[in-house]
């Protein structure tokens, strides 16, 4: 077999066998295949796609390049969410405390930040003490013993997503419906969980920019789960302004608290998703035995605050102090020298919103990184005053920027600015949930 004549076979619109995708990903990993074959190949897949079969012929591939955990001698339905990437989603911190506060049993492996989405791991590490390095025995021990673990993902999960993204960030090849479902899919499929609940984020913050594309990638994901004796179910949600208030990592920390302490109302759009990921993943668990009876038991678990205590006992579990786990205790880490109010250009309404400048705005306040080199500041970032479609006046501050180092001040403000389009309709509120794929 030769690389080329593969890569011309997809440049011709061909169907791969699952003997010549296997060909092109171990070879990619053993270093047989060089880095401008393989990207040439992504690029020929980004625009000519794949068949069904041929993405779980990739996803397999991928998957069986590294470890792959095995979970069966645990007793339960282990469940697992995952997050396409958005802006102020601080959805792992509120559900998955809350779903095994309700009896599920959560194995949850988050990821860095890199460029203008938060990633979980970032958020952990606000926490003074927090060890989100563990190894696979104490994954295991962890789920064993509290029902969850949030954690970071092991050295030799996927080591060809590794290489594969790396290349793809690069190359211009990310937007691929095919190698994003590979990409998320060998991941989750190797931790091994029964049931994996995703949640697609669509919109200007996100990977998927329209509806369509969000379904396409969602069906491609839970087929991919199907072949392989998984449950999964999609949520496509929207990313067309920042989920929770807040942008950064000790702060989206303190949002998720607020959640759990029950201060947040039930029609807030991150309370609704939460509610409806955790629905999804006790229904999932076998849990609850509908919707309705499944969102009565996260709210329980707000009211008397299981779900607080959980998370307190995780964080605690994992090295981190949980004396910072309470409102007042949350408080402390969000500390800066200056908070500092934006307001907006004109009176009006906010017609629209880009996520993704909110995302960078945060970013370079220093609450998210560049590179994967960076240094992040936990306690910095941005808080909104305002969500979309809101009436605002140049008297009101439209969001609080927190500031340690004033050296992205400017840039900070140049996003935002960007982020927020003023008219003088109230536009027609978005809908928080667009479809839900199983
Ligand atoms: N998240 C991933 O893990 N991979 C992608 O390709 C996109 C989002
Ligand atoms: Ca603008």
């Amino acid at each position: 077999m030769r690389t080329v004549d593969l890569i011309e076979k997809k440049v011709e619109g061909k169907e791969l066998t699952r003997e010549e995708i296997y060909y092109i990903v171990n070879g990619f990993v053993d270093g047989s295949v060089p880095d401008y074959q393989m990207s040439s190949f992504m690029m020929a897949v980004v625009f000519q796609g794949m068949t069904d079969e041929e993405v779980s012929w990739l996803t397999m591939a991928m998957m069986e390049s590294g470890d792959i955990l095995d979970l069966s001698d645990m007793p339960g339905f282990k469940v697992d969410k995952h997050s396409t990437g958005g802006v102020g989603d601080t959805t792992t911190l509120v559900v998955a405390p809350l779903v095994a506060a309700c009896g599920g049993t959560v194995a949850k492996m988050s990821g860095r930040g890199l460029g203008h989405t938060g990633g979980t791991i970032d958020k952990l590490e606000s926490i003074p003490g927090m060890n989100v390095e563990q190894d696979m025995p104490s994954f295991i021990r962890l789920v064993k013993e509290h029902g969850l673990a949030l954690v970071g993902q092991s050295g030799n999960l996927v080591p060809a997503d590794k290489k594969m993204y790396a290349l793809r960030d690069v190359s211009g090849t990310v937007r691929s419906i095919p190698l994003i479902a590979s990409s998320i899919m060998s991941k989750k499929l190797a931790a091994g969980t029964d049931g994996i609940v995703l949640d697609v984020k669509v919109g200007s913050g996100a990977f998927m920019r329209t509806v369509p594309d969000a379904v396409k990638l969602s069906e491609t994901m839970v087929n991919i789960g199907k072949q392989l004796g998984r449950k999964v179910s999609a949520i496509i949600t929207d990313m067309n302004q920042p989920l929770g208030l807040a942008v950064g990592n000790a702060l989206e920390f303190r949002e998720a608290i607020q959640v759990l302490s029950g201060i947040i109302p039930e029609s807030d759009p991150l309370v609704d998703v939460c509610l409806l990921l955790g629905s999804h993943m006790l229904m999932m668990s076998g849990i609850a035995k509908d919707m309705e009876d499944a969102k009565g038991k996260l709210l329980g678990a707000i009211k008397d605050g299981s779900g607080l205590k959980k998370l307190r006992e995780i964080i605690q579990a994992e090295g981190g102090d949980p004396s910072y786990i309470s409102l007042e205790g949350i408080e402390k880490l969000c500390q800066v020298r200056e908070k500092i109010d934006i307001f907006p250009e004109a009176d009006g309404y906010i017609t629209e919103m880009n996520a993704e400048a909110i995302g960078l705005a945060a970013q370079v306040l220093g609450a998210g990184r560049a590179t994967k080199e960076d240094v992040i500041d936990h306690a910095v970032g941005l808080v909104m005053k305002k969500r979309l479609g809101d009436p605002v006046s140049v008297k009101e501050p439209l969001c609080v920027f927190y500031v340690n180092d004033t050296k992205g001040l400017e840039d900070a403000r140049k996003f935002m600015k960007e982020a927020i389009t003023i008219g003088k309709e109230q536009p027609e509120k978005s809908p928080m949930v667009y479809e839900v794929i199983s």
